[in-house]
């Protein structure tokens, strides 16, 4: 579904995306990890567009990234993007963050908009939250807010890019009980973390980044007791 083929990505001298090779199946759940500064938030926005690349291709469900324009909001709508704040419109309802993409990108009418907009709000825990505002919510409930906000534009891939991150501990499983349940259900992600948990009831392989390379990819279970690089080796003794 997602194909990234000999990605690169420079931030002046900096290679932050060196070569990079990815394939995403539909329904496959992929954790990336790696330290910090290896390239996995610039991985993210690369396959969102919110960043260009120097060289190489990412298609999308068989298309090609498109440059702008109107195609440009339509791929945004394929590829939902959940990032570490939680980044609603302060200004408006918890049901109009989440009715705003559909109404305005896809032209739905209001009613059917709200309508799905509540059936999401249900699946993710916050129905009763929908006419406050997102300050009036926790960290932990506005995430899961957004996490409804992406998927009411009924994308093909969901990415995350360290979405319990900013959360308090005791936030933190409220949000990723949402992501395994996404998981669950056959939604093809993208996910980066370093919650271990996560990656062991949901993913189905694990990619481990450093210095903007794909150093190793396998199983989670696989990679979390037998690493192979030394980098892999080094990382997980530092966080676990
Ligand atoms: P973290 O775990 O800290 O979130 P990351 O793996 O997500 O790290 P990136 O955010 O992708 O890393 O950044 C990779 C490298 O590119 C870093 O060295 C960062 O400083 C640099 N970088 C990212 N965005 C830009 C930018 N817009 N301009 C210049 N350098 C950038
Ligand atoms: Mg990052």
């Amino acid at each position: 579904l997602v194909v990234l083929d000999k990605v690169n990505k420079h931030f002046g001298e900096l290679h932050v995306l060196n070569d990079i090779d990815l394939t995403v199946a539909r329904g496959e759940v992929i954790v990336v990890i790696g330290p910090s500064g290896s390239g996995k938030s610039t991985l993210c926005r690369a396959i969102n567009r919110l960043e260009t690349i120097d060289d190489g291709t990412i298609t999308i469900d068989g298309q090609p990234l498109p440059q702008e324009g109107k195609a440009l909001a339509h791929l945004r709508a394929d590829v939902g993007m959940v990032f570490q704040a939680f980044n609603l419109f302060a200004h408006k309802t918890i049901l109009e963050n989440v009715t705003l993409g559909p109404i305005k990108v896809k032209k739905e009418p209001r009613k059917q908009a709200e309508q799905e907009a509540m059936a999401l709000l249900e699946r993710v825990g916050v129905a009763n939250q929908a006419h406050k505002y997102p300050a009036q919510l926790s960290g932990g409930q506005q995430q899961r807010v957004a996490i409804a906000r992406s998927l009411a534009m009924k994308p093909k891939v969901m990415l995350f890019d360290e979405p319990t991150s900013a959360l308090d501990p005791e936030m933190i499983n409220e949000v990723l009980d949402v992501m395994v349940a996404l998981a669950r259900e056959g939604m093809t992600m993208i996910v980066v973390t370093h919650e271990m948990g996560f990656a062991r009831k949901a993913a189905n392989r694990v990619v481990f980044m450093a210095d903007g390379l794909i150093q190793e990819e396998a199983e989670p279970e696989e990679f979390f007791t037998n690493p192979q690089s030394e980098r892999a080796k080094d990382f997980l003794s530092k966080i676990l």
